[in-house]
């Protein structure tokens, strides 16, 4: 393959009527740059759906797209990848894309770049290279990446975006109306109680649905511990995110001594995260995100925790769609999975940027089938992006 010999840059903005996470709540309001912080977990949301892409162009002309985060500064992305990382990726092939990873992170290693802004731009620049890769011998993606495991990828509906207790649960009785079988709530940020939404949800959905609360990094070690303890009478598959993200050995003692299950790891970037946290062998399910992570790195993850004989759940969050079509892709081929979470209130939007066959049906994922991603910028993303640079 030519060498790369573009780089460029898009910030995709996608309006939203009902913020992410659900309506405000008493003491909430959206400041002078669009941001709101929810009480529940003291973090930063934009009130638009955004994210940064990326177009790669070589020597020949061949195109490959990626994309990650861009909810918070999506312009400090595109400065690291213009200022920083597009000068060093010009001229390499895609073929060596995992040594590029592994040569665009060592630039930053020392400075402390560990995650964050830093990394989210390598996924990006990540995916595209595996896309190009897929596109120069006319295949879909998932067929460099291993072994398909599973044809359509079963999911879980994440999320119950209504201002109240009741709207909430009339809204999953209409979910499990239309078939879906487990669920994922973000009580943390409502206003309703932890123990009591859960409670109530059971109630609602009855004994044979699958039950998850997302704690969003709010507790420590014995908090989240009297609430799992508070929690367990309602049957959770299990709790997510339960402590803060720098808390290692809580998170592992946690895991040990938790009567639910803990699923961990959306913030992860690297292998060398999920390996502080797999080691002490406690954790019941990885949920890594294609967004941070890039495609290296979630197989390098995902290959970890199976083998810690971990189940794996990816994370689906805030995109344009291209990075979900990368999970998928990656997903495919995983050993291990339990399910893909889905966002029904982005996936669908995200649907309406792109041109490709992805799509959520019955509980499952199915793949995009053209080459590569199998999945571009349509004529809606057009109209939500700004190119950059
Ligand atoms: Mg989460």
């Amino acid at each position: 393959m030519s060498q790369i010999a573009k780089v460029e840059t898009f910030i995709l903005s996608i309006p939203r009527t009902t913020p992410y996470l659900g309506p405000l709540g008493p003491g909430e309001r959206v400041n002078s740059r669009g941001y709101l912080v929810r009480k529940g977990n003291g973090t930063l949301y934009p009130t638009v759906d955004r994210s940064v892409v990326v177009r790669l162009t070589t020597e020949d002309g061949a195109v490959g797209w990626g994309e990650t985060y861009g909810i918070c500064a999506p312009r400090a992305v595109c400065e690291i990848i213009h200022d920083l990382l597009a000068p060093e990726l010009i001229g390499r092939e895609p073929e060596d894309v995992e040594q590029v990873w592994d040569d665009l992170y060592g630039l930053m290693r020392v400075r402390g770049c560990f995650g964050g802004f830093h990394v989210d731009t390598i996924a990006a620049l990540d995916i595209a290279l595996w896309d190009l890769r897929a596109r120069a011998r006319n295949v879909p993606l998932w067929t460099l990446l291993g072994e398909r495991q599973h044809d359509a990828i079963p999911g879980y509906l994440s999320g119950l975006p209504a201002a109240t207790l009741e709207a909430k649960l009339a809204m999953a009785r209409d979910f499990a109306a239309l078939g879906h079988t487990a669920f994922k709530v973000h009580a943390v940020v409502s206003h309703d109680g932890i123990v009591e939404e859960m409670a109530a949800l059971r109630q609602a959905l009855g004994p044979d649905a699958e039950l998850m609360v997302d704690l969003h990094w709010k507790f420590t070690c014995e908090q989240a511990l009297d609430l799992a303890r508070q929690l367990a009478p309602h049957d959770m598959k299990f709790i997510e995110a339960p402590l803060k993200p720098e808390d290692v050995q809580g998170l592992i003692a946690l895991g040990s001594r938790s009567p639910i299950p803990i699923a961990a790891g959306e913030e992860w970037h690297t292998e060398y995260e999920a390996r502080l946290r797999l080691a002490g062998n406690t954790l019941s399910y990885i949920q890594p995100e294609m967004g941070h992570t890039g495609i290296t790195q979630f197989l390098r993850i995902t290959r970890l925790a199976n083998a810690h004989g971990v189940q794996i759940a990816p994370h689906a969050t805030i995109g344009g769609g291209l990075f979900m079509a990368a999970s998928l892709h990656a997903t495919a081929v995983t050993p291990g999975l339990w399910r893909h979470e889905w966002q029904h209130s982005i996936f669908s939007r995200s649907l309406e940027m792109l041109d490709t066959d992805m799509a959520y049906r019955d509980g499952h994922y199915h793949l995009p089938t053209g080459n590569g991603l199998g999945a571009v910028p349509g004529p809606a993303f057009w109209d939500h992006a700004e190119w950059v640079g």
